[in-house]
């Protein structure tokens, strides 16, 4: 197994905007565990995700309003972004919280699907596409913007 540190942290306006509060932002965390280390993630590569402090950690994951994210990445509105074989992930809030209708997933699943793309990034993964029609969609595929002829998947090695 190869361990991947990481720290989580949200940002002060997303609090506000949401009304997080203290059991609000651990639930966030924990959710992130989760998805990180599903059976439907990156440990079949072999990863183990490890929450630690800050400046211990491999993975700097935070999340952010879209306009945050709009500033430090240059992206387009509404998406979250990481570095490619970067430290730096961005979680968009508005979509951790809305979800992404495009996708065909559920919140809970659109919310697993954000984690492992973001991390896959991390991971030095690059953009994939819908390989056939009714083929399931990578997780390296945009989602957010739409899955084409795919049917929606969250398991990274679909
Ligand atoms: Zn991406």
């Amino acid at each position: 197994m190869t361990k991947k540190t990481y720290h989580v942290s949200i940002d002060d306006d997303v609090l506000k905007k949401y009304r997080i509060h203290n059991t609000g932002e651990r639930q966030i965390d924990f959710y992130i565990m989760i998805y990180l280390n599903s059976p439907d993630g990156w440990s079949q590569d072999g990863y183990f995700f490890e929450p630690v402090e800050k400046y211990k950690a491999d993975v700097w994951i935070r999340m952010s309003l879209s306009k945050t994210i709009e500033e430090i990445c240059g992206n387009s509105p509404m998406l979250s972004c990481a570095f490619l074989g970067g430290k730096h992930m961005y979680l968009c809030a508005e979509r951790w919280f809305g979800g992404a209708e495009n996708s065909g997933l559920d919140i809970q699943d659109y919310r697993q699907y954000m984690v492992s793309h973001e991390m896959g990034h991390i991971l030095g993964k690059e953009h994939a596409k819908c390989p056939r029609r009714g083929a399931k969609a990578p997780v390296m595929l945009q989602q957010t913007l739409g899955i084409g002829e795919c049917i929606p998947n969250t398991n990274v090695k679909e």
